[in-house]
């Protein structure tokens, strides 16, 4: 049990659901040294939700409501074991559709995955075995394959704790990418077009509210807030605060 009054209690807690994962085989263990690694830059932030985080929150909310574009949220083993409640929620709000994308491929995980998905009431969870049958172009192996209905065929794409590869790839491909990346310097925040530095745990259900207070918005009002958005100019407003200059 991690005591309430700890200090990292909640960092201890993300870790515990993590670890909970992993033994229900959701997660590898890379996904763990991932999560190590975002933890050290959720500590140079504060471990809050910034304002310069709540501002990419809106614009990714904006691009995934967004009526004559096609989005599909992508699932790893980390955001299966982290949020899988806030994914449906944002599916349902959005229309977007869900599919199971992994790094490191087993038919046994994108199972276990996708049930996850459906215990927390997801119904037409893409990229599951038989059904990832397109490519990705330029990238090799098991970790180009997608659903030809979902990632393949989406306008937007929410990839929540991508590889930088994966990333430009898509980016090449003419998608939109919004991204959770708690390193503003990964390749991931660099190239996707919108960054949400922040920890996947607090960013969702955020994003889940702001989808909501969105919804009913019209086309144009949605494009503007989506269009005024500066990925670069986010980047370097959380680099500056990692430094200690606000
Ligand atoms: P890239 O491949 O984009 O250059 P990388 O190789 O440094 O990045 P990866 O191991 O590919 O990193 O992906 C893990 C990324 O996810 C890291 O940038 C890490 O900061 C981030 N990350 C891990 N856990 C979380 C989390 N809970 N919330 C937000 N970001 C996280
Ligand atoms: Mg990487």
């Amino acid at each position: 049990m991690i005591p309430q009054d700890h200090p990292r209690a909640e960092s201890l807690h993300t870790r515990e659901m993590l670890v909970d994962g992993f033994r229900r085989k959701l997660v590898v263990a890379e996904g763990l040294i991932a999560h190590g690694r975002g933890e050290a830059y959720d500590y140079l932030i504060g471990e809050r939700t910034s304002a310069v985080a709540k501002k990419a929150i809106r614009a990714a909310a904006a691009a995934l409501l967004l009526p004559d574009k096609r989005a599909v949220l992508s699932v790893n083993g980390n955001a299966a074991a982290l949020c899988p409640k806030e994914i449906v929620e944002l599916s349902g709000i959005t229309g977007a559709a869900i599919e199971v994308n992994l790094f490191y491929r087993t038919e046994e995980r994108e199972y276990a995955i996708k049930a996850e998905l459906e215990r927390h009431g997801a119904r037409n969870v893409l990229g599951v075995g038989p059904r990832a049958s397109a490519k990705i172009p330029e990238l090799s192996s098991e970790r180009r394959r997608v659903d030809p209905d979902g990632i393949f065929a989406a306008d937007t794409v929410f990839v929540p704790l991508e590889d930088g590869d994966r990333t430009e790839a898509l980016a090449r491909m003419g998608k939109t990418v919004i991204t959770v990346d708690l390193n503003p310097l990964s390749r991931t925040a660099r190239a996707a077009h919108v960054t949400i530095v922040d920890n996947l745990v607090r960013a969702m259900p955020a994003l889940v509210h702001e989808a909501q207070a969105l919804k009913g918005r019209d086309e144009k009002s949605l494009k503007k807030i989506v269009s005024a958005f500066d990925n670069e100019k986010n980047l370097a407003q959380s680099l500056k605060k990692i430094r200690g200059g606000i």
